[in-house]
């Protein structure tokens, strides 16, 4: 991609005062420099009242305000996820029963990319087009996920997308936290498998469930985790379909994807 190419796609965000400026991306721009790792930047809490999910292009009322999956039990024996390859957790996730999403889905949504990745985006959980089609972030949202992946140099097929949840929400309400709590055994199965470099958490629900945080999302962008064994670094970040909603966001999803960028190694 040439500069010109990326510019154009940070147009389109929305962005143009950064630019990443070389092809593997290591040599950013001073004006990039507001992020500082493991400082949070000042939140914005007001806005994170409205974000919202995932594949969902559209308000929701009544949303949950955090995700608890420590002081909640679930009805079902969360699945073991013993698969050993991607394509064979895929066949278990297709027919897990595990919680009632099962019930109303018309198909599960496993996610997509290579084998091994280096970068894995996490949102919420299907949406409708979603559900219908089976892929993760279509539609609007998934548009500009498809976007934000280009701005990095990158593209849609390089990258894994998946989220929290394997089935839809009926209405695309909020996950219920029996509903992450049964399905946290397939993410975490994905995350051993592909072995991404970094990982960047969709919004909320994703960055909640992933912390284990009932933080807002404002307290919890512009720091770098160090998530799970291998200690893989872990960037939040707004939803793509709350950026829709707050089109002014999208300069600081561009500051949290260099903070992504930056953890990359060498
Ligand atoms: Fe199973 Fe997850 Fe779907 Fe629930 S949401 S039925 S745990 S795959």
């Amino acid at each position: 991609m040439t500069d010109l190419d990326r510019n154009a796609i940070l147009k389109e965000m929305g962005i143009t005062q950064w630019v990443l400026r070389d092809q593997v991306g290591r040599g950013l721009s001073a004006q990039e420099a507001p992020i500082k790792q493991g400082k949070p930047v000042p939140e914005d809490v007001s806005a994170l009242a409205s974000e919202h999910a995932p594949g969902k292009d559209q308000p929701e009322e009544g949303a949950a305000s955090s995700v608890k999956l420590t002081d909640q039990t679930t009805s079902v024996e969360p699945p073991q996820a013993t698969a050993i390859t991607l394509e064979s957790l895929r066949a278990e996730v297709a027919g897990c029963t595990a919680c009632k999403l099962s019930e109303s889905r018309m198909q599960t949504v496993f996610g997509e990319g290579p084998n091994q990745a280096d970068w894995l985006f996490v949102g919420e959980a299907p949406g409708q087009q979603e559900d219908r089609q089976g892929k993760p972030f279509v539609g609007r949202a998934g548009g500009l996920l498809t976007q934000m992946i280009r701005a990095l140099d990158k593209s849609r097929e390089q990258v894994f997308i998946a989220n929290t949840l394997k089935c839809r929400p009926p209405n695309n309400r909020d996950p219920l936290p029996d509903e992450l709590k049964a399905c946290e055994a397939y993410l975490l199965k994905q995350i051993e498998l592909i072995q991404p470099k970094v990982m960047v958490a969709l919004g909320r629900i994703s960055a909640q469930a992933l912390l284990k945080s009932d933080q807002p999302l404002g307290k919890l962008r512009g720091q770098v985790y160090q998530y799970g064994p291998n200690k893989i670094p872990l960037i939040v970040t707004y939803h793509p379909a709350y950026l829709l909603r707050q089109p002014g966001d999208k300069g600081k999803v561009w500051e949290d994807l260099l903070l992504a960028h930056r953890q990359l190694p060498v």
